[in-house]
């Protein structure tokens, strides 16, 4: 603990120097890069490596190519609650393009977007929302005259590497529902069939978490590598579980004890909502223990009473019937989980248990609360009336 205070105090750098005359302080910074290191999976001590890389290294120079998307990942990204953090992510990339927030359209983002593409030749991140249509040559989406699919391989063939962010780039997400009118197809796809051998990273979620984002980015930045990503592209720290694992719900469901709908006695007690058509069950990712908006515990689907429906998992979001059960595909022993108490009602302290220490999920709590700069998670329980 003494080599990771003294690795802190060593951090200094004119970045950290703005940051800090923005009022970003230097404790929540280093809390920051502290929760992002824990949130990787990573010691806690690699977050001086982190905040040393971003304190000191000119910030990644970030292009953002938008197609078939509903704008919600950058929402996301930008609606952040705690004012920090919103400073923080502008501070830690350097935006370049981006359709929604650029200050110039037209003709001269098309030049701004050439310029930064020609001085960052190698070295830009590209970042990807929506789905890009590959149907009639790709006629239904266009921007500056040109289609989203030749600007995708235009501008991922100089990136230093390719971050699909969103259901919809990394799997074809809402616009690939069945029948796919405009063969919408995820980034990796195009860019396979046309030859681009640039590394991409999928993160999926509709909308995704803003912290997988950044720290993927972060990652990048440290370590000038992508993270370890399972076999559908995705960072093995954010998609390495199945949400039903790490679920608040999940004693109740050992339990066999369900809401049968919505508004019922079950529902209200906060039971499983398995047979309400949750998909936690065959879907990857860490919703439960990342959450959302900063707000503390419950802010993601199922903590507010809606089943998951799949979203980061393709075959699953915007394919299987919202309310119709899930296919568990992944079972997990029960004798990983505590115990439900028999007769308590809402969720469990077995299941404030597991959520707080089981299966890895501390792991990512620990990270949510040190992001968040909020210091303080609230009690599980507290919000279920216990
Ligand atoms: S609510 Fe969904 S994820 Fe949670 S335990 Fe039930 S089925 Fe699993």
């Amino acid at each position: 603990m003494k080599d990771v205070l003294k690795d802190f105090r060593d951090v200094s750098g004119e970045h950290l120097d703005r940051l800090t005359a923005k009022g970003v302080s230097r404790r929540n910074f280093l809390k920051f890069c502290t929760g992002m290191a824990i949130a990787m999976g990573l010691p806690a001590g690699m977050g001086s490596q982190i905040a040393e890389a971003v304190a000191t290294q000119k910030r990644p120079p970030v292009l953002w190519l938008s197609a078939q998307e509903c704008t919600g990942c950058t929402e996301s990204l930008l609606r952040a609650n705690h004012p920090t953090l919103e400073k923080l992510i502008l501070e830690l990339i350097s935006l370049e393009y981006h359709e929604t927030l650029l200050v110039g359209s037209g003709k001269q983002a098309e030049e701004w977007r050439e310029k930064s593409m020609r001085e960052n030749k190698g070295k830009y991140i590209l970042v990807v929302d929506g789905s890009i249509p590959v149907k009639d040559n790709g006629i239904y989406c266009k921007i500056g005259g040109k289609t989203a699919m030749s600007l995708l391989v235009e501008m991922a063939a100089d990136a230093a590497a390719v971050i699909a962010i969103g259901s919809c780039s990394s799997w074809g997400g809402v616009p690939s529902a069945d029948p796919n009118p405009t063969g919408a197809s995820p980034a990796h796809e195009v860019l396979k069939n046309k030859g681009i051998k640039t590394p991409v990273v999928n993160i999926p979620g509709c909308p995704p978490n803003p912290y997988n984002f950044l720290s993927t980015v972060l990652y990048f930045v440290t370590f000038k590598k992508l993270p370890e990503l399972d076999e559908k592209s995705r960072p093995k720290f954010a998609y390495g579980r199945i949400i039903h694992e790490n679920c608040e719900r999940r004693p109740h469901f050992d339990a066999g004890r369900f809401a049968l709908q919505f508004g019922d006695e079950g529902h209200r007690k906060g039971y499983c909502l398995y047979k309400l058509g949750c998909k936690g069950p065959e879907t990857f990712a860490n919703c439960p223990v990342q959450l959302f908006n900063d707000v503390g515990s419950g802010a993601w689907p199922v903590g507010t009473g809606h089943p998951c429906f799949g979203c980061t998992e393709k075959g699953v979001g915007f394919t299987v019937p919202l309310h119709s059960p899930a296919r568990p595909k992944y079972i997990t022993p029960p004798s990983l989980f505590t115990e439900v108490f028999p007769g308590k009602e809402g969720v469990s302290p077995g299941t404030k248990a597991m959520a707080a220490g089981v299966a890895g999920a501390a792991i990512g709590a620990a990270g949510a609360a040190l992001v968040s700069g909020l210091g303080k998670k609230d009690d599980v329980t507290k919000d279920k009336g216990e």
